[in-house]
């Protein structure tokens, strides 16, 4: 689903990508964990083209991002075939971003109308099934400020569901979340989860991280340190790079 082949990213003089490859696999769980830094946010945000790739190739679905190749030359796409690439990517901050002057209903609603053009009867239909799967069925009518922290993040979620991504990315979904909020998140996560969606998740959350993924990348001063299966990297790490950031989270 995604692949990143020598993928660079530098901000000015600051190289913060040096060459990442991976690969996500179809429904799979796929855990990116590293120090502060270490360029997560930066690789999630080159995926769904907030920020642009200095070298190597990065594709979703077997489309390159931003790009369109023929022979062997690379064209950068126009501004609405980047749209048309990043509605099919969902993404979830860790601070919650709704609108504040939108109710939950609202906030969910709101893209598939804008966006796809959507009657807004078959988006409240869509957006009232969705607040129900995150827990929210009866939370419509309220506003972001009267929602707690885990209840916004769970309707973030549940606005980006609502452009039937292929792929979700989680930017550090819990952190700004108070201790006993954060696992009514993660639920929701597990959830989607089992269902099959694809999802990259930036995380502290190891619990998580051992139970629900399929894949977990260490990553450290941008580039990709160990890989494997969580339960492995987790409870074996082989690198002392790995070995010394684990200490500190788990
Ligand atoms: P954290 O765990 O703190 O969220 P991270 O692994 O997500 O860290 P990034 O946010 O990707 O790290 O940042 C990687 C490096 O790139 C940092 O040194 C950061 O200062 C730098 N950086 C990020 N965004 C920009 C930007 N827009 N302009 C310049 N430098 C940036
Ligand atoms: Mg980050």
């Amino acid at each position: 689903m995604v692949r990143a082949e020598g993928v660079h990213k530098s901000y000015g003089l600051a190289h913060v990508l040096k060459g990442i490859d991976l690969e996500v696999a179809p429904r799979e769980v796929f855990c990116l964990v590293g120090p502060s830094g270490s360029g997560k946010s930066t690789f999630l945000r080159c995926i769904n083209h907030l920020e642009q790739i200095n070298a190597g190739r990065l594709s979703v679905d077997g489309q390159l991002v931003g790009y369109r190749q023929k022979g062997d030359k690379l064209y950068e796409l126009k501004d609405s075939e980047v749209a048309a690439q990043r509605r099919d990517i969902g993404m979830v901050f860790q601070r919650f971003n709704l609108f504040p002057h939108l109710t939950a209903l609202a906030n969910v609603m709101e893209a598939p109308i804008q966006v796809k053009g959507e009657a807004k009867a078959v988006a409240r239909e869509r957006a009232e099934r969705l607040l129900d799967r995150v827990g929210l069925g009866d939370k419509g009518k309220h506003y972001p400020t009267q929602l707690s922290g885990g209840q916004q993040q769970r309707v973030a979620i549940a606005r980006a569901l609502a452009m039937e991504p292929k792929l979700m990315l989680f930017d550090e979904p819990t952190s700004a979340l108070d201790p006993e909020l954060v696992g009514e998140v993660l639920d929701v996560m597990r959830g989607l989860a089992e269902e099959g969606m694809t999802m990259i998740v930036v995380t502290h959350e190891m619990g998580f991280a051992r139970e629900v993924g399929d894949a977990l990348v260490f990553m450290d001063d941008g580039v990709v340190v160990e890989s494997g299966h969580p339960r492995d990297v987790l409870s074996d790490p082989q690198h002392d790079r790995t070995k010394s950031f684990l200490s500190k989270v788990l």
